[in-house]
């Protein structure tokens, strides 16, 4: 297969082409992509491993849903923590221009290697959205320099988020991170994030914040490894809360 097969749009067909120098699909791109971006959206729950080209998947998935010219949350994206990367990590910004990131926090930003996963992510959403006018922002909470914290800022506007289970709460609770719009939920190392303990209980809740207003949105689940209990848990969950099949 190659990627005009997949029902991509000309934007992120160039997105990937030029941006990302991607010539075909991978496996798990060619299997996955039909089903997340064929109506009506099925949850999916996809095991490939690290290096396989996931994250194209879930980037690819969230930037197909986004209506650009609707100026509200749309595609969220939940990651673990690093510990150590809330030392250094700031908030990134993507403006009104297709885009292009800011920065709050502008000078001598060390990006380690604890927060670069995350970044990473980020990465991929920036270079294979960068055709198609979507913004996006990354919702991480830093706690250095002039960082702006959540209550001094205006309702999040950007379409797609990247975060951590902690500070999606904080802003949701805060008000300023709308949920009705939201699209498709995608959880990255979901194995990691749903496992008993550790990010459980804060992702169900912005599950269940997402499925009180509006119980379409899709659910992926990525991660390299899934436990037996996790796998159980997750298809219990969202098949509890959410509508549809998978
Ligand atoms: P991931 O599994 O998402 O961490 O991706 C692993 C690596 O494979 C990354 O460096 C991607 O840029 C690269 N990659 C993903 N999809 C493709 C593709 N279709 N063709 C070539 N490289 C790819």
């Amino acid at each position: 297969k190659i990627f005009e097969d997949l029902n991509l749009s000309p934007e992120l067909l160039k997105g990937l082409y030029i941006e990302m120098q991607f010539e075909k699909p991978s496996e798990i791109q060619e299997i996955s992509l039909p089903m997340i971006l064929t109506a009506p959206y099925k949850h999916l729950i996809a095991q490939a491993q690290n290096g396989s080209g996931k994250t194209t998947c879930f980037v690819l998935g969230m930037l197909s849903r986004v209506d650009p010219k609707l100026i509200a949350p749309q595609a969220l994206c939940i990651c673990p923590t690093r510990e150590l990367a809330i030392q250094v990590c700031a908030v990134i910004c993507s403006s009104s221009v297709p885009f292009l990131l800011t920065l709050n926090y502008p000078s001598a930003l060390l990006f380690t290697r604890e927060n670069g996963y995350m970044l990473q992510n980020m990465e991929v959403l920036v270079k294979m959205g960068k055709f198609t006018g979507i913004t996006s922002e990354l919702a991480i909470t830093a706690d250095i320099g002039n960082y702006i914290p959540i209550q001094k800022r205006p309702p999040i506007t950007a379409q797609v988020i990247i975060g951590t289970p902690g500070t999606i709460s904080k802003w949701m609770i805060a008000k300023k991170l709308g949920m009705s719009q939201m699209k498709i939920l995608v959880f990255d190392e979901a194995d990691h994030m749903l496992a008993e303990g550790g990010f459980r209980d804060d992702s169900v809740k912005i599950m269940k914040a997402i499925v009180k207003c509006n119980s379409n949105c899709q659910v992926l689940l990525f991660s390299a490894t899934f436990d037996d209990a996790v796998k159980a848990f997750v298809a219990k969950i969202v098949k509890e809360i959410f509508v549809g099949e998978y």
